[in-house]
């Protein structure tokens, strides 16, 4: 049986006692059958002695000269017969598969009795006419007892009983009809009488036989059924009492962890009621549990204009009886602070749909949103008090570096570049906590357009030259460039460009070239660049598209940069539905690429 599934009710049903339910290998009808035969066997060497004893007292009584021959012929026929009787009997119990050949052992058996009774109606028959009156008595005696005795030893079967009395009864009827007196003759009506009397008490025991045997069947069934009952309630106790270990283990387990979380947890009823609450709870608010449990939760920690503490939230929250997550309510702990905490509430219900209880929880997260309003601040401080002065000073240095204010000193004109290059990595550090702020607190908006792929790497190579230059590296396109177009933001994918080829450059060894390279694959159209640098260490590449991650080596710092431009790269181009990464170039160097839907696809324009 299968220990996970419980007993069905119809496992349990006991077979009817009539039915032909196979037990052991036979079915009912025939192991009744069986057993009949088995009787029949089993009382056969009881006819063996009575035949033999009988015939020897036979002997011993009609012995004389003049029918010795015969006596000692008819006495070597019975020993002949019994003999034959006695090696089907031994077969028979020697005989392994006996079971299956049953009729064949009842037809041997039924001949042996008729043989048997034969002969004893040969013994009537032939001696009977030779003898004394007391003789005859003695003889028709004999026969009687011999035809009485015949039922208990084969009435099993009454038809075989019946075969063993006919041998007995037909030649000594027939003697006593035609070799006697009147009063033999009037016998001689008797006997057949006698003997259909003898047969229909065969045939009631034979009944009786039959009948006991298959409720002994029955009842050996029904204490299997009640041994199997037995079994299958055990099985189900044994389950239940499993079921039972779990249930409690899986209890102390939940109670532990609402006991060791770090979050506040209250049980409470459709009402609103406190069952429990877990030692988070209790510092969180400031209560003990013993002040708190059978008290109503939303009048003990919020305000009244709290909607936790509003009848129609919480009764919509109860129809829909599906939980709610991030419901943010101020709460009043039992000092007089004011506390602003984040709930998750989760319904329990059972099969029925009834309500067991709702499960709080809720974390203080006052701390989290000063963070959150300081961070804020700081970012807007950046913003307008840093980025605003900060750009005019560049735009005044570019200006004076320009020349257009007249020519500088040497020295003078040195130190005010050296101010832009600065003024300029400032602004960059500046842009880039600003992006990446603003990506992170989902505020960043993208303005889509259609973008010809071509225009962006014409404008990208435009754009870095300078900065080539000042890395005394070359950028070029590689084959052509098809004319594709996609959807994107064009300033963010120009952003994105700048910063692989920046880094490119930043990383090449000087007269080095840096092979930028579009290719169209399927529906997508991937950018690369290429460069010919040290390549990524393989330590760092896991986290190479992270917030301020920076391969730590000398190398990469005297480079400077803030780290946060790959990572702005990949959110940027996630938003705009592509994808980003890199790969090792044969010979050293790293081939950065981006990956982007095509909107459409032109006829290819070389472009140089
Ligand atoms: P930044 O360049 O501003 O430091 P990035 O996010 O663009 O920030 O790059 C992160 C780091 O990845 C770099 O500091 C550098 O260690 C490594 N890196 C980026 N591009 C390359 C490159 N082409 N070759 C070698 N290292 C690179």
């Amino acid at each position: 049986m299968d220990h996970r599934k419980p007993a069905t009710a119809d496992q349990f049903s006991i077979p009817e006692l009539t039915s032909v339910t196979p037990v052991g290998h036979l079915a009912g009808s025939r192991r009744v059958l069986a057993d009949l035969v088995d009787l029949l066997y089993r009382q056969a060497p009881v006819s063996f002695v009575i035949t033999l004893v009988v015939a020897a007292i036979v002997g011993f009584e009609l012995w004389d000269a003049q029918h010795r021959k015969l006596l000692l012929a008819w006495e070597a026929l019975t020993v002949l017969v019994t003999a034959a009787r006695a090696l089907s009997w031994f077969a028979y119990f020697r005989g392994a598969r006996r079971s299956e050949h049953l009729e064949r052992w009842l037809r041997w058996y039924a001949l042996g009795a008729l043989a048997t009774g034969v002969l004893w109606g040969i013994a009537g028959a032939e001696f009977f006419p030779l003898q004394t009156d007391e003789r005859k008595v003695f003889l028709a005696f004999l026969l009687a007892g011999m035809l009485a005795s015949g039922i208990p030893v084969f009435s099993a079967f009454w038809w075989v009983y019946a075969a063993y009395g006919v041998g007995i009864v037909l030649p000594f009827t027939y003697v006593l009809a035609i070799h006697g007196t009147r009063l033999h003759a009037e016998l001689a009506l008797l006997v057949p009488f006698f003997f259909a009397v003898n047969v229909a008490v065969a045939l009631r025991l034979s009944r009786v036989f039959s009948d006991g045997f298959r409720l002994r069947h029955a009842h050996e069934r029904l204490a299997q059924d009640h041994a199997d009952l037995n079994n299958q309630i055990q099985e189900q106790i044994d389950e239940l009492l499993q079921a039972q270990r779990e249930i409690e283990a899986s209890g102390r387990k939940l109670a532990l962890f609402a006991e060791r979380a770090p979050i506040a947890v209250f049980d409470i009823d459709g009402m609103r009621t406190i069952l429990d609450m877990n030692p988070a709870a209790e510092n969180t608010f400031g209560y003990s549990a013993t002040e708190l449990s059978g008290r109503n939760l939303q009048r003990m920690l919020f305000p009244p204009e709290e909607p936790l503490n509003r009848d129609e939230w919480w009764s919509d929250f109860m129809n829909g009886r599906q939980p709610a997550s991030g419901v943010r309510a101020s709460c009043m702990r039992r000092d007089g602070i004011e506390i602003m905490c984040e709930f998750s509430l989760t319904p329990l219900v059972n099969d029925e749909g009834d309500l067991i209880s709702v499960i709080v929880q809720g974390r203080d997260i006052t701390q989290q949103l000063e963070v959150e309003r300081v961070k804020k601040e700081f970012t807007s401080t950046l913003s307008h008090e840093l980025r605003t002065p900060l750009t005019s000073i560049i735009g005044s240095l570019q200006l004076i570096n320009s020349g257009m204010m007249g020519d500088l000193e040497q020295e003078v004109a040195e130190l005010t570049q050296v101010a832009e290059r600065n003024g300029q990595r400032l602004l960059d550090l500046i842009n880039d906590l600003l992006d990446i702020e603003k990506i992170e607190s989902g505020k960043l908006t993208l303005s889509v357009e259609p973008i010809s792929i071509d225009a962006l790497v014409r404008d990208a190579l435009v754009l870095n030259r300078g900065f080539a230059d000042r890395y005394k590296v070359r950028v070029a396109v590689r084959g052509d460039v098809p004319v594709v177009t996609v959807n994107g933001d064009y300033k963010r994918l120009l952003q994105i460009m700048t910063n692989l080829i920046s880094n490119a450059a930043k990383f090449s060894p000087e007269g080095e070239l840096i092979d930028v390279e579009v290719k169209i694959y399927g529906n997508t159209v991937k950018v690369t660049v290429e460069d010919r640098g040290p390549g990524i260490p393989a330590e760092f590449r896991p986290r190479i598209f992270s917030r301020f991650a920076q391969a730590d080596s000398t190398y990469t710092r005297q480079k400077g940069g803030t780290g946060l431009g790959l990572a702005i790269c990949k959110r940027l181009i996630e938003h705009m539905n592509g994808q980003i990464g890199f790969l090792d170039r044969e010979g050293g160097g790293s081939i950065f690429y981006f990956d982007l839907p095509i909107a459409a696809v032109d006829a290819a324009t070389p472009i140089h």
